[in-house]
């Protein structure tokens, strides 16, 4: 009999599996025999040996045994059954909570017992709460496991002894039935190290590590089978974003010829001449888009860089050719400031702009709607009110998304399912518009391989003249009568500053509060000021207002949230506080940093802390103020915080790697890249299966 492939052979199959079950571990993404043999282990219990009571760590999981040495009832907050338990190697303490009369009985001086669980460390050293134990027969030795236990990801209506069984089950059948090696026998690569284990190998010892296994190993991701299947899955993820570029290449989008004339007429609105850096990019952009094959590129330029620029040429050379161009920032702030910049910009050369807002209704909004609609609008700005489906472009040619870090890489995917996608509102044309994505937080190269593996990067890796980098203090809050000091004098002499207030939640209406509390009390100690208070509670229409008043110069201080983190630009502004600033990450750091020393004046930026502060937090604080390029920060973020928050995926949940880490793999991640394209190119029947193996049902990547 032919065997059938384990990614065909379904759960139900296997012993013990009724509908019941099989609809539970459907649930959970397990539909397959396959399924469940990728559905690995978290970590590993160790009950294969005895750990002398002397040598056990906190935190460690072990099996102990001794003579129960005193065994006391205790009355405090709660009752508890006390025991000391002793070995030839040192005394510990069990604690019990919940016991039987005949339990504490036999839980008595001169017990021998043997017992397993967690060790903390408590009052009177390392402690046991409630662990399992056994009593021991001195004639009558018992046998311990002869391996490691497996512990699965947490499953809901399953139990671990459930899915160990079918697991085992599954295993089983790795004997006579195949699963297919997907990656192929590749030629030279980095990574023939971790190809070299087998896959099957690798299965095998990962859900039963025999005796032996280096636990140590294991525990960090380290072992050559944990690597292999890590290689694999990141492949497998690569493969998912190329397939997705793949797709969106296949379509056509407008050939946008290069008008010179045009832009020479926009540079001439600027009033300064562009970078050498905003230059190579505008050229990259301007070759892309003058081909039928849809652009897939991302910018990364550290704040202030001068990225809307780079946008406005290229849109520019699509209007030029008759296409309209839709411009997506993150928050109605940024995209007030974009239309304010573009109407300067293109008023006079004759471009009308419409202008979309969750927050324009009715009337006003019909008339976006229709100008948008008609094409009597080339360009349109908003947030990512644009992309519903009311929205209806006459023309799209050029689609421009502006600090994507706002959205979180993967959401950027996420928001092509919702249909925000400008490809598939435009697709019934048959035609795909060309994607420009702007990013202000720098991505560590070997992460941006992999996390924009569907995007081809530009840089912007200069900054326009005659910036001062902004210098950094970092201070103890004892010293917050001094700051405020500072601002008086700083804002007296004509300039600005913004107070900003951070909360560790990401409660709007906490950190709110906080804000008010602050602007009350800065505004009783400065009344010589016009303080002002900006947050994410406010109506859009009055946080426009207060933006106009600082611009102008009307507010001295402004008091805000974090809602300032992108793309606000005052450049009087040469003064930020930033309280609580142990708490925030780099990246975010060096974002609201970036909103000062815009100007020609010196500026200064003072991070203020409680104390005391953690060594992770002075960690960063120390790196804050000795370095203002973002690259550096976001690979130091990187190391302090890991890939999830620097790719802003942790919140959204997305981007769930099963066994690969792309901080404790990122040495793989350069040649992940170039097997991922190899096998796109020479094994495109295995891409399917191998995006399947690793997405597997919640695969949301392919179908976009
Ligand atoms: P970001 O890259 O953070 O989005 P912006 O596009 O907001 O930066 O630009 C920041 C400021 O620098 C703006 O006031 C912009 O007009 C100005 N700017 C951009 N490019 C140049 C340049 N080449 N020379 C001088 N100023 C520039
Ligand atoms: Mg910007």
């Amino acid at each position: 009999m032919a065997s059938l492939g384990l990614d065909r052979v379904g759960v139900e199959t296997l012993r013990g599996v009724g509908p019941q079950l099989a609809i539970k571990l459907k649930k959970l993404g397990l539909y397959s025999l396959q399924d469940l043999l990728f559905h690995l282990p978290l970590r590993y219990i160790d009950r294969t040996q005895i750990t002398p009571i002397g040598g056990v760590q906190p935190q460690s999981e072990v099996v102990i045994e001794g003579e129960i040495r005193a065994s006391d009832l205790v009355f405090g907050r709660r009752r508890s059954l006390v025991c000391r338990l002793q070995d030839n190697s040192g005394t510990t303490t069990l604690r019990f909570f919940h016991f039987s009369r005949a339990q504490q009985e036999r839980l008595k001086a001169g017990a021998l017992i043997r017992c397993f669980g967690e060790a903390r460390r408590g009052k009177s050293g390392i402690e046991f709460y409630h662990p399992e134990y056994q009593h021991l027969d001195k004639d009558h030795p018992k046998s311990l496991d002869d391996a490691l236990t497996p512990v699965y990801p947490a499953t809901e209506g399953v139990t671990q002894t459930r899915i160990r069984d079918l697991c085992s089950q599954a295993l089983k059948k790795l004997d006579n039935q195949s699963i297919d090696e997907l990656l192929p026998p590749l030629p030279e690569s980095g990574l023939s190290h971790q190809l070299s284990f087998s896959l099957v190998g690798a299965l095998k010892l990962l859900h039963n590590p025999p005796p032996g296994t280096a636990l140590n190993l294991l525990a960090c991701g380290e072992h050559p089978a944990q690597q292999r299947l890590a290689a694999e899955e990141l492949v497998a993820h690569n493969l998912s974003l190329l397939r997705l570029r793949q797709r969106i290449q296949q379509q056509q989008a407008p050939i946008l010829s290069e008008d010179k004339i045009a832009k020479n007429s926009l540079l001439k609105q600027l009033g300064f001449n562009l970078t050498s850096a905003q230059n190579k990019v505008i050229a990259e952009i301007s070759t892309d888009i003058k081909s039928a094959i849809p652009m897939l590129r991302l910018v990364q330029g550290d704040v202030g860089s001068g990225k809307t620029v780079v946008a406005a040429m290229a849109a520019v050379q699509a209007i030029a050719n008759g296409s309209q161009v839709a411009l997506m920032a993150p928050t109605e702030i940024l995209a007030e400031q974009h239309r304010i910049n573009f109407e300067k910009w293109f008023k006079p050369l004759g471009i009308r702009i419409a202008w979309l807002t969750g927050k324009i209704k009715s009337k006003a909004r019909e008339a976006q709607l229709s100008a948008i609609a008609n094409g009597s609008a080339k360009m349109i700005i908003g947030t990512h009110a644009l992309f519903q489906e009311t929205v209806v472009f006459n023309n799209l040619g050029l689609s421009i998304i502006d600090e994507q870090h706002r959205f979180g890489v993967h959401q950027r995917l996420a928001l092509r399912q919702k249909g925000f996608d400008p490809t598939s509102t435009l697709s019934e044309h048959g035609s795909a518009p060309h994607q420009l994505i702007m990013t202000a937080t720098p991505i560590p190269r070997t992460l941006a391989m992999s996390a924009y593996a569907d995007l081809d990067c530009s840089v912007i890796d200069e900054l326009p003249p005659g910036r001062k980098p902004v210098d950094t203090l970092v201070l103890s809050n004892i010293r917050r009568n001094d700051i405020i000091e500072r601002v008086r004098a700083s804002c007296i002499a004509g300039r600005q500053a913004y107070w900003v207030c951070t909360l560790i939640e990401e409660s709007d209406v906490l950190e709110a509060q906080a804000a008010e509390v602050t602007a009350n009390e800065l505004k009783l100690l400065l009344p010589q000021l016009s303080v002002g208070l900006i947050h994410g509670r406010l109506k859009p229409k009055n946080k426009l207002e207060i933006m106009e008043a600082f611009k102008s110069g009307e507010i001295n201080l402004l008091v805000a949230t974090t809602v300032i983190e992108v793309g606000v630009d005052v450049p009087n502004a040469s003064l930020m506080i930033i309280e609580n600033s142990e708490r925030l990450g780099l990246s975010q750091l060096h974002q609201l940093r970036g909103r000062i020393g815009r100007g020609s004046q010196a500026s200064h930026c003072v991070l203020l802390y409680s104390p005391p502060i953690s060594g992770n937090g002075n960690a960063r604080l120390k790196i804050m103020r000795e370095t203002t390029d973002g690259f550096k920060i976001a690979e130091k973020d990187l190391e302090l915080r890991g890939p999830g928050e620097v790719l802003g995926t942790r919140q959204t949940g997305e981007m769930q790697l099963h066994i690969a880490d792309l901080q404790r793999d990122s040495h793989m991640l350069a040649d992940i890249k170039i097997i991922a394209g190899y096998v796109l190119i020479n094994h495109p029947d295995n891409v399917d299966s191998l995006i399947h193996r690793w997405l597997g049902h919640s695969e949301k990547y392919a179908q976009a």
